[in-house]
């Protein structure tokens, strides 16, 4: 054990109230900890369950200078967090991830060009900051996809577009915020490496998560992908090699592209835990959650191994909704909870909404295909469209 381990007894910050900080929470007083929650909502899925909820902005400095005082040690559940905050909390505690690997994460243009300048394969790109840099583009960019810098997440800030005027257009669609165009790939599959590296620079990696979206936002993680022994072992090396580029202290997601043709392209990092990571809970032997907290207590690493073969399938508000509904009601849990090796997950959220991320399941099995088949029967009873393969 490190002499400066913060060990269990000791309180820990966290800054957002979502479902991760909420997993991170349970994770963390399930080790003894107690934790206090930074987060603007009143009711908040993290909120509810932590030690302590201050509910303040994030850059209030009285809620600040609170958490400071209470917590040895701080981290956060979302990229969008202020770096001045983290700043702030590394004063005096131990804070994972640093401000500066955030702000790479926050912001497309930085992160793309962060990751070529590091020698890592991405989709062909070019950043458009001016209606001159949208009209001046190179003609081979398209067909491909404008994506705003900033605040785009779950497919949201897109725009395809299939010629140059196309691109002007997008561009101005987005009024004048700066975006990326970015080549469309044909895609063999995508896929997600977790990956926990700690300030002596000591890291792990989950096995590779096999992604499919619905509408821009993950519908399954099927765990491990189903690509080649070659493919995986690169996809964890190439997360490894962008933890080490960035000095990274925490937990981080890889997000990948494989190319029709084996290539692997990075396409986004997410400073924190990650929906695709959400099967470690209850398919391998440390989940992302429990590694978060060691890493940040500089406790030793977890074993991420996986225990058993596993299919994520999140759970979205359109399942409170029957066709044509305008008023939610709840779904028949009876479906999910009748399968002895489906594990239910909610996150607590009052209020269910089209597309709003409200739980998820993690449907396990002695093999992949009988994980596939449950995630595929809870599909069907809670009417999720299925077009798993
Ligand atoms: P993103 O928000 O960048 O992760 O994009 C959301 C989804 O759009 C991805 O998960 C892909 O399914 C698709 N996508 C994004 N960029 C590309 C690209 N350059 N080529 C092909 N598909 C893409």
């Amino acid at each position: 054990m490190e002499p400066r381990s913060v060990l269990p007894g000791a309180w820990l910050g966290l800054l957002g109230g979502g479902q991760l900080g909420r997993m991170f929470c349970m994770a963390a007083q399930s080790l003894g900890y107690k934790v206090a929650v930074l987060d603007p909502a009143d009711d908040s899925p993290a909120g509810s369950v932590a030690d302590r909820h201050l509910r303040a902005d994030y850059l209030d400095g009285r809620a600040l200078a609170e958490l400071a005082a209470l917590c040895r040690a701080a981290t956060t559940e979302f990229e969008n967090v202020p770096a001045a905050a983290l700043d702030f909390l590394a004063r005096s505690a131990r804070v994972t991830p640093l401000a500066a690997s955030v702000a790479i994460a926050q912001d497309r243009i930085s992160e793309k060009t962060f990751l070529a300048g590091h020698g890592f394969a991405v989709a062909p790109f070019a950043v458009l900051r001016s209606t001159d840099d949208a009209r001046g583009v190179d003609a081979a960019l398209v067909p491909g996809i404008v994506k705003s810098a900033r605040f785009g997440y779950d497919g949201k800030g897109q725009v395809r577009v299939a010629t140059p005027s196309d691109v002007v257009a997008a561009f101005s669609a987005m009024r004048g915020q700066p975006c990326v165009l970015e080549r469309f790939v044909t895609l063999a599959c995508e896929v997600s490496v977790i990956v926990a590296r700690n300030e002596r620079g000591e890291t792990t990696t989950w096995p590779v998560a096999e992604n499919r979206h619905r509408d821009g936002i993950l519908d399954v993680s099927i765990v491990p992908a189903r690509v080649d022994a070659g493919v995986a072992a690169r996809a964890r090396d190439i997360a490894c090699a962008v933890a080490e580029a960035l000095d990274y202290r925490g937990v981080l997601c890889v997000e990948m592209f494989v190319a029709a043709d084996g290539a692997l392209l990075v396409n986004e990092i997410a400073p924190r835990p990650h929906n695709s990571g959400h099967y470690t809970i209850d398919a391998c032997v440390t989940s992302q959650f429990e590694q978060q907290a060691r890493v940040l207590a500089d406790l030793p690493l977890g074993d991420p191994s996986q225990h058993t073969p596993a299919v994520m399938l999140n759970l979205l508000g359109d399942v409170w909704f029957d066709a044509g509904a305008s008023a939610p009601r709840e779904p028949d849990w009876r479906a999910v909870l009748a399968h002895p090796r489906a594990k239910l997950h909610l996150y607590g959220k009052a209020e269910p909404r089209p597309a709003r991320k409200m739980g998820h399941v993690t449907c396990l099995g002695e093999r992949l295909d009988d994980a596939l088949a449950t995630a595929r029967a809870i599909k069907a009873a809670l009417r999720i469209p299925d077009d798993l393969p």
